[in-house]
């Protein structure tokens, strides 16, 4: 079948290259793409990475569409969070160049994007659900988006014709218009990229009224990490506010009597959850009223405290999260059949993704930002009939910047110059080329704002990672081989002396490769302290 493809695809070129200077592809062969996105989504809650969620069988469908395409294991974003990682993902480009470096930035809707090159050469553009990039979508034939972070039911939807309120559950609402688009929205003579973009599993993870049972009779495996007290690491991690512990809300954020008139809580928080609850229908509130109720009860009578009212609250959080994740994984069913009841799986390419990692209790923390592995890692997997090997893996060092390059690549698009990242489609083919980058290059700014992640930039190579919290004059440097959980910092130590000096000369050499500017000297002592407190 890969021979097959292959042949198929050099006679095109050989034939488009005597028909004159047309791209690859821009014939008859062009595929389709279908991009399920969701947002935070970690790698380790997906069982084709494999982990500690594993017993729970937490995505068969992800799973099934592993084994019929290729998973990148080693997969990562270059600036942990929501916005920012999608406008990556539209542009090829680093935060500091596309602009959307922070989730408050509005994005530049007049840059190229890669939506926008394929219309232009002759797709059928379409987005659905969470965009999260403020402003209309350019680039698409159709699209219905979530305002901001959107809701998780009966969620208002934007599109050309304005604002509506859809009722359903979100993930089930942007598969029902993703579905009604393929079948009845496109025009069927052009190959076509569907963006499916799910909210799901993100904050305040309230799961659908099928699952709000599910996992209620297992205990969720914890991290090793549960309890790390941030001893070796820079003053950063200590100054976070992203702790299970210290900072996830019993009512808010777990749901512990949670009603849509619960008062407004003194510490800021995210009270998204009570938002939402407002516009719940008086069904769905007596089923989600009638699953949370007893559990409340419960828990009220265990009367917890310490470290085992952590690791309740860690119980909870888990369980939602991935019986959010059961949506997402159920999306994905319900379009592969459709591509294969359509006869269109063939000829499509199907990507699933999610915009970063996230802590899933590892370091006791939820949310995402940081460098370290949890956070900087994104799923990716990529079926495509004919060129992935069916079951295959692929271990270099890919990123979120690489995906329009990949998705021009396959349609036979030519890459712009100024696009920073490299097509995947040579890993696809099961090809490394010789020179494939082997360091990536990080860099968050969100700072302060919630959950008060310093900024830092960094490189990670396969064996190390090096963070500079550059406003603070601090450094962290991990040998992942030796400490795969990031727990004992060796900046300091001696025996790793040259080889923290030649990452560092990296580093340089990759924030003027990519033109970041935005680097800061320290701040002073007095600057310092002002900016924690906010
Ligand atoms: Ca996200």
């Amino acid at each position: 079948m890969l021979l097959q493809r292959n042949f198929v695809r050099g006679v095109l070129l050989v034939v488009l290259a005597m028909a004159g200077p047309v791209h690859r592809g821009a014939a008859a062969e062009q595929p389709n793409i279908v991009f399920i996105f969701s947002d935070d989504h970690a790698p380790h809650a997906i069982g084709a990475y494999g982990g500690r969620y594993d017993s729970l069988d937490p995505t068969p469908n992800i799973d099934a569409l592993a084994r019929q395409g290729m998973t990148f294991r080693n997969s990562f974003c270059t600036n942990s969070i929501c916005g920012p990682s999608r406008a990556v993902i539209l542009t090829g480009k680093h935060s500091h160049i596309n602009g959307f470096m922070n989730n408050g930035n509005r994005f530049d809707g007049s840059q190229p994007t890669f939506p926008k090159m394929l219309q232009q050469a002759g797709y059928q553009t379409a987005l659905f659900g969470k965009w999260h990039l403020q402003g209309e979508p350019q680039g698409f034939d159709a699209w219905r988006i979530l305002p901001g972070q959107g809701e998780y039911y009966n969620p208002v939807m934007i599109g050309p014709e304005g604002r509506e309120r859809i009722e359903g559950y979100c993930t089930d609402v942007v598969t029902e218009l993703s579905l009604e688009w393929l079948k009845r929205g496109r025009d069927q003579d052009k190959p076509f990229l569907l963006m499916c973009q799910h909210k799901a599993p993100h904050r305040n993870w309230m799961p659908p009224l099928r699952y709000l049972t599910l996992y209620d009779d297992v205990d969720i495996p914890e991290p090793e990490t549960l309890f790390d007290d941030y001893e070796d690491n820079a003053s950063p991690a200590r100054h976070q506010e992203m702790e299970i512990d210290r900072h996830m809300d019993l009512t808010f954020d777990l749901f512990v009597d949670l009603t849509a008139d619960s008062e407004q809580p003194e510490k800021p928080t995210d009270v998204s959850a009570r938002r939402n609850m407002r516009h719940m229908t008086p069904e769905q509130l007596a089923a989600w009223n009638a699953a949370f109720g007893p559990k409340n009860e419960a828990f009220h009578k265990a009367n917890l405290k310490g470290r085992d009212l952590v690791r309740w609250k860690y119980q909870r959080y888990m369980k939602n999260y991935l019986r959010c994740i059961k949506s997402v994984d159920d999306s994905v069913q319900q379009l592969m059949a459709h591509l294969e009841e359509a006869g269109l799986a063939e000829n499509t390419i199907v990507v699933y993704s999610s915009d970063q990692g996230f802590y899933l209790g590892d370091h006791g923390w939820y949310d995402k930002r940081w460098m370290y592995e949890e956070s900087l890692r994104m799923p990716l997997i990529v079926k495509w009939p004919g060129v992935t090997q069916p079951g295959s893996t692929a271990d270099a060092m890919v990123q979120n910047l690489d995906y329009a390059e990949t998705f021009l690549d396959a349609a036979g698009v030519e890459i712009p110059d100024d696009m920073q990242g490299a097509s995947l489609v040579p890993l696809l083919e099961g090809q490394q080329p010789d020179d494939w980058r082997n360091s990536i290059y990080y860099h968050y700014y969100e700072y302060p704002s919630v959950h008060m992640v310093a900024r830092h930039n960094g490189i990670r190579t396969d064996r190390y990672k090096l963070i500079q919290f550059y406003q603070f004059g601090e450094w962290e440097f991990y040998d992942l081989e030796q400490d795969p959980d990031e727990l004992t910092d060796q900046y300091g130590n001696p025996e790793y002396a040259d080889v923290i000096a030649e990452l560092k000369q990296q580093l340089e050499q990759l924030r003027q490769k990519y033109g970041d500017e935005t680097v800061t000297e320290p701040l002073s002592p007095e600057e310092q302290a002002k900016i924690r407190r906010r």
